[in-house]
């Protein structure tokens, strides 16, 4: 960890919030004052240099223009530092992770995102132990090189693969999980690597893609669900790809006028991707009768993707104006650790 570097960016979110001391409303805090407010950040042999948005948004306000504006950060300082650490509302932080993972292709080099549930100017505060785990994961190496090389997740003692993370609590400090990646690390007395399911450098050239494409539609399952809104919903102007949230291990009703929507929405060059509302597990199209019509129709299984990645992951690839077969084969297969082979 000696003589690393880490440059900590500062997105917004409640972690970079103190209290007013006359009004005890919660505001900002100046980052230039990190280590006021965080005086064990001056006990690291770490270099750490600070970068804030002039506007620390709630991250609920995230959107892909930001996403640009982060990797070109990462991109600008990339051979300056060993790591990266973003602090990030944890509301959004999930599909952050995931689109930077797309955004990031080569990356070599730790992006930790990290944030908290209570402010930092707060006694019970869990953003100080997140932010200085994640500082130490993010300039960790081993044989001079980086230990975590990929964009990932630490929060409350756990490391997680970045694009296999969701947000499932509001209100414990345990606020993400990783359902079907084992944690990359845990935090307890000792930092634990879990070494066999962090990804591999490849020591190629970082390559940035800053360019994503938001016209998709989600259509989520449900009984009872109407034809006049699926109708509207696959008919909305611009879409260029549906993701399907079915039941279980990727089921839908099998009714005609669906099957047949699906089949006109495919016609018309739209992508359909099949992603379970399951926390866990994995969509197996053909495994009962109330999926096979799905993968007959060609929709795309997206086996254990997450939602977050499933629709960051269109995102990315909808710019490159992929045929349907091409962009199938590159959505089934793993860019970056976020979707198991099937
Ligand atoms: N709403 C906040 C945000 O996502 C919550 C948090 O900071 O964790 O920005």
């Amino acid at each position: 960890m000696k003589n690393s570097s880490v440059l900590i960016i500062y997105t917004g979110g409640t972690i970079g919030m103190v209290s007013d001391p006359l009004s005890g409303i919660l505001k900002p805090f100046n980052f230039k004052n990190l280590s006021k407010e965080i005086p064990e950040l001056k006990k690291f042999k770490i270099k750490l240099d600070s970068f804030s948005f002039a506007k620390p948004i709630d991250s609920s306000n995230m959107n892909p223009s930001i996403w640009s504006d982060l990797v070109k950060i990462v991109e600008k300082n990339y051979d300056k530092y060993d790591g990266f650490v973003i602090l990030h509302g944890s509301d959004t932080m999930a599909y952050t992770a995931s689109a930077l993972s797309f955004m990031l292709e080569n990356l070599n080099k730790p992006v930790i995102l990290t944030g908290s549930q209570l402010p930092i100017g707060t006694i019970r505060t869990d953003g100080k132990e997140n932010i200085i785990t994640a500082i130490e994961i993010a300039a960790a190496k081993q044989n001079g090189k980086p230990v975590v090389p990929e964009v990932a997740i630490y929060f409350e003692y756990a490391l997680y693969r970045g694009n296999r993370t969701k947000k499932v609590n509001a209100e414990h400090f345990q606020a993400f999980a990783s359902p079907n990646y084992p944690k990359l690390a845990e935090a307890g007395v000792h930092l634990k690597f879990n070494h066999e399911y962090i990804r591999k450098p490849n020591n190629k050239k970082l390559n940035v893609h800053y360019q994503t494409n938001s016209n998709i539609a989600v259509l989520k399952m449900f009984p009872g669900i109407t034809e006049n809104y699926v109708r509207s919903v696959l008919n909305a102007h611009h879409t260029k790809a549906i993701i399907l949230e079915t039941f279980g291990s990727g089921n839908a009703p099998t009714e005609k006028w669906l099957l047949n929507l699906f089949k006109k929405a495919i016609h018309e060059g739209k992508i359909i991707v099949n992603v379970t509302q399951c926390i866990a597990g994995s969509v197996e199209q053909g495994k009962y009768q109330t999926s096979t019509e799905l993968k007959k129709l060609g929709i795309i299984g997206g086996n254990d993707i997450t939602f977050e990645a499933a629709i960051t992951k269109l995102m990315h690839l909808l710019v490159f104006q992929l045929s349907y077969t091409q962009l199938k084969k590159k959505f089934v297969t793993s860019i970056s650790g976020e979707i198991t082979k099937s």
